[in-house]
């Protein structure tokens, strides 16, 4: 837990999250400002600000929940196809300081990269 850390406060459940996935070492709930329906990002349940600060193990977990998480969020909003990405680091776009990768459903003719 790292104080003021908006994503921590979702695995503590001091801040409502809408949860799609939860296992011992992650957590995955919808994005509050979903770039499409279904967004999801799957996080450490510990803090951890970058991918290099965590364990092999903590980022195996994240990969496996992202795989087996994109069928299951494409067929709930009926998707096309998924957008799955990471920005590591503030110049990358992170806005939030606790790793999360981003599971966007992506649907024919949306246009662009999210
Ligand atoms: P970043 O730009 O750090 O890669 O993405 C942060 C994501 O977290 C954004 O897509 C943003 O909408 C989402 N987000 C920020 N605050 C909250 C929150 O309090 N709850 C949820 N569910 N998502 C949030
Ligand atoms: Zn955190």
């Amino acid at each position: 837990m790292s104080e003021d850390c908006i994503f921590c406060a979702i695995v503590d459940g001091d801040i409502p999250g809408r949860i799609v996935r939860e296992t011992e070492t992650t957590l995955a709930f919808l994005d509050a400002n979903p770039l499409a329906p279904g967004h999801t990002l799957v996080i450490p349940k510990d803090h951890h600000a970058r991918l290099d600060d965590l364990p092999d193990d903590v980022a195996a977990d994240i990969f496996r929940d992202v795989h087996e998480l994109v069928s299951r969020v494409e067929d709930a909003v009926d998707a096309d196809a998924t957008t799955v990405g990471i920005n590591d680091g503030e110049a990358a776009g992170q806005e939030v300081p606790h790793v999360h990768a981003h599971i966007v459903p992506r649907f024919d003719g949306d246009g662009g990269h999210p």
